[in-house]
C-alpha cells in the first residue's frame, strides 16, 4: 500500500491543503521517499531552479505608462528545455506558477518528452485591455526574459487567457530580437505561423485516449457509458465530443453559470453552439438546470473535471459516485479528497496523465519547426494516442506493482525519470553546481 500519511517538514501543513505549490511538492516528496531515491533528489525538485520576476512597462491607450509584473518559472530542465504555459490573469502568483512548471516537469518527463517544466504568468486582466495593450504587454514580457527562452532553453505555450495571436505577437518580438525567424520559440501559434494541426483538440482527445485505456483495464465498456463534464470549455467539450462517438452518454456538462442535465443524453455539438450564441451552456432546451456540486454527485460511470483546481475536495470527495474520474484540469482533487475516493474504489486518472495530450502536441509543434516539416492531422493524433498509451500503461504497471493510487504511480516513472537523467548528470552529487541554460 501506498502510505498516504503527510510527510513531515516545517514547509508542509497538516490540514487540508489547497496551495498548489504545498501540494505539488507533498507529491514530489511522496513518490521520491516511496522510490527510496537520495534526498538530493527532492532536495533539487522541491523548488524550480530558476524563477524570474520582471516588470513590464506598457503606454495604455490613455497614455498613461502602467507597470506589469510577470513571472516565469523554469523548473528543471534535465531533459531538455523548459516547457510551459503563459497565464494572463489578475490572481497569479508566484506560487502558483511554480506549482504549475514543477506540474509540467512531471508531465514531460511522464510522456517521455524531451523537455522540462516551465510556466509564466503576468497579473493583469486582459478582459480589461484593448488590443494594443495587449500586444504592447505580450511583446513586453517576451523582450524581459529573451535572455532566457528560446527553442533550446525555456518554450512558453499559451495558458489561461492566452491565445493564439499572444503566441504569435511574442514569436514575431523575439525573432526581432534575435534578426531571424524563431517559430520554434513558442507552441500554440496559429497554423499560418508554425502551429500544429490538431492543437486545439489534443487535450480533450489526449484525456479520452486514458479513459479508454482505463476503461479496458476496468472491463467498463464505453458504450452508453454515462459521462459527466464539468467545465464545458476547449478540453472538457472536445472530450466530451470524443466520448459520444464512442457510444458515451453525456448525461450531463457545466460552465462557471452552472450545469444541465439530461438523463438520456445531451449532444455536445449542439450544446457547444447553444454556448456559443448564450454564453453558458445553462438554459439548452431539454435539460434540467443543476449547480455545479449536484453536478460532481450524479451517479456515472466518467466524471471529468474540466475546470478549475480544487473542485473535488474533503467536504465533497464521499459525494462522487463515478467509477472514473478522468482529470482534465490541473489539480482538480485535494490529496485528501483522493485518499477518500482511492477508499471508495473510484478510478482518477490524474491530471499530469489525463491533460498531458496539451503539451505532447505542443512538442510535436516544436518537432515541426524544428525541422520545417509539417504534418498532416491524423498524423498528429495517431502520434498522439501512441504517446498517451504508453505511458498510461507504465503509470498502470508501476500502480500494479505498489498497489498505489494513479497519481503516485505517475510521479514515480517521472521522479525515476528525472532522477536517473540528473545522476548521470552529475546533478545529485555537486547539486549546488547545476548547469543552467
Ligand atoms: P477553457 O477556458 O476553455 O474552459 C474552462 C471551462 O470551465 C469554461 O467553460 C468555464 O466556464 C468553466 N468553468 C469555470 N469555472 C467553473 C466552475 N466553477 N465550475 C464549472 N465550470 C467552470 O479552459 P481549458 O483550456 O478547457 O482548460 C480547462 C482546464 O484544463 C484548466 O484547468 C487547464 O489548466 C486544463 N488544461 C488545459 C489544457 C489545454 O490545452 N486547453 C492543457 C492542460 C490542462
Amino acid at each position: 500500500m501506498c502510505d498516504r500519511n503527510l510527510p513531515k517538514g516545517s514547509d508542509l501543513v497538516a490540514t487540508e491543503d489547497r496551495n498548489p505549490y504545498d501540494i505539488v511538492r507533498r507529491q514530489l516528496r511522496e513518490a521520491t521517499e516511496q522510490l527510496n531515491l537520495p534526498p538530493s533528489v527532492y532536495e533539487i525538485l522541491k523548488q524550480p531552479l530558476r524563477f524570474i520576476e520582471v516588470s513590464i512597462p506598457v503606454q495604455m491607450d490613455s497614455g498613461e505608462l502602467r507597470v506589469f509584473t510577470g513571472f516565469r518559472s523554469q523548473h528543471n530542465d534535465v531533459l531538455g528545455p523548459t516547457k510551459g504555459g503563459i497565464r494572463f490573469h489578475p490572481d497569479v502568483t508566484p506560487d502558483e506558477v511554480k506549482a504549475l512548471s514543477m506540474w509540467m516537469t512531471i508531465k514531460c518527463a511522464l510522456l517521455g518528452l524531451p523537455f522540462g517544466g516551465g510556466k509564466g504568468g503576468i497579473i493583469c486582466n486582459p478582459k480589461e485591455l484593448s488590443r494594443r495593450e495587449l500586444e504592447g504587454l505580450s511583446r513586453g514580457f517576451i523582450a524581459a526574459l529573451a535572455q532566457v527562452v528560446g527553442p533550446d532553453k525555456d518554450v512558453p505555450a499559451p495558458d489561461v487567457y492566452t491565445t493564439p495571436q499572444v503566441m504569435a505577437w511574442m514569436m514575431d518580438e523575439f525573432s526581432k530580437t534575435l534578426s531571424r525567424n524563431q517559430f520554434g520559440l513558442i507552441t500554440g501559434k496559429p497554423i499560418v505561423l508554425g502551429g500544429s494541426r490538431g492543437r486545439s483538440e489534443a487535450t480533450g482527445r489526449g484525456c479520452v485516449e486514458t479513459v479508454l485505456a482505463a476503461a479496458k483495464k476496468l472491463n467498463m465498456p464505453i458504450d452508453g457509458a454515462r459521462v459527466v463534464v464539468q467545465g464545458f470549455g476547449n478540453a472538457g467539450s472536445v472530450a466530451a465530443s470524443l466520448l459520444r462517438g464512442h457510444g458515451a452518454k453525456i448525461i450531463a456538462v457545466s460552465d462557471s453559470k452552472g450545469g444541465i442535465y439530461n438523463e438520456h443524453g445531451l449532444d455536445p455539438l449542439a450544446v457547444l453552439s447553444y454556448k456559443e450564441q448564450h454564453g453558458t451552456v445553462v438554459g439548452f432546451p431539454g435539460t434540467e438546470t443543476i449547480t455545479n456540486e449536484e453536478l460532481l454527485a450524479l451517479e456515472c460511470e466518467v466524471l471529468v473535471p474540466a475546470a478549475l483546481e480544487n473542485q473535488i475536495h474533503a467536504d465533497n470527495a464521499h459525494k462522487i459516485r463515478a467509477k472514473i474520474v478522468a482529470e482534465a484540469a490541473n489539480g482538480p482533487t485535494t490529496p485528501d479528497a483522493e485518499q477518500i475516493l482511492f477508499e471508495n474504489g473510484v478510478f482518477v486518472i490524474p491530471d499530469v496523465l489525463a491533460n498531458a495530450g496539451g503539451v505532447t502536441v505542443s512538442y510535436f509543434e516544436w518537432v515541426q519547426n524544428l525541422y520545417n516539416w509539417y504534418w498532416s492531422e491524423e498524423e498528429v493524433n495517431h502520434q498522439l494516442g501512441l504517446k498517451m498509451n504508453q505511458a498510461f500503461e507504465e503509470v498502470y504497471a508501476m500502480r500494479e506493482k505498489h498497489n498505489c493510487t494513479m497519481r503516485r504511480a505517475a510521479y514515480m516513472v517521472a521522479v525515476a525519470r528525472l532522477a536517473e537523467a540528473m545522476r548521470l548528470r552529475g546533478w545529485l552529487e555537486r547539486n549546488t553546481a547545476v548547469w543552467r541554460s
